[in-house]
């Protein structure tokens, strides 16, 4: 039997935010993920500083030490033998499209190194999530989960506690709150 398609997004479901630790660097601060509730971590960089941090935020890897979401990593080798796993990405940073392309290779090396039972063949870098296809799809960008798509998972992240369940099941939406919760439901 053919296996079922499961897309999963790579920031902020696989890997933590690699904005808060570049904010935290570049204003000197220690800001943790309970200081923010908004998806743009750098929103705080104050406005006349905003091109300087940029300008310096593709200079080295930001995934050079970025760290896992628990669980990530057995959970999907786990899952990529009953599941098609496809990771979908964006990655031109909406304000910095000219200085985008290092990240489709940093994501993609970060993803050949620790994931290697994933095939590289199926990862998509696009920011228009809305084409994607499948059975099963787990992002934790609302906005993400808009694709013809029979299961849709939010995965919590600390810019979309605020959703309730019930306003996630208008939209056909489920939360999952770990990849120990995800491996559960599907599994
Ligand atoms: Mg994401």
């Amino acid at each position: 039997m053919q296996k079922k398609k499961l897309i999963v997004d790579f920031d902020d479901t696989i890997v933590e935010s690699i904005f808060l630790q570049r904010v935290n660097r570049f204003l000197k601060t220690s800001y943790t993920f309970d200081n923010f509730t908004n998806y743009y971590i750098d929103d705080i960089v104050p406005i006349d500083k905003r091109n300087e941090f940029f300008d310096s935020f593709c200079d080295t890897n930001p995934y050079s030490d970025v760290k896992l979401v628990d669980g990530a990593r057995e959970s999907l080798e786990k899952l990529s033998k009953v599941y098609d796993i496809y990771i979908c990405s964006g990655c031109v940073m909406y304000n910095m499209p000219n200085k985008s392309a290092q990240i489709f290779a940093y994501k993609y090396e970060f993803l050949i190194n620790n994931f290697p039972f994933l095939s590289p063949q199926k990862f998509i870098f696009t920011n228009s999530k809305e084409i994607i296809s499948a059975d099963i799809m787990i992002d934790d960008y609302l906005s993400n989960l808009k694709g013809n798509i029979k299961q849709k998972f939010l995965f919590t992240s600390y810019h979309n506690k605020n959703f309730s369940d019930k306003e996630l099941e208008e939209k056909g939406i489920k939360r999952v709150n770990s990849w120990k919760e995800v491996c559960q439901i599907l599994l």
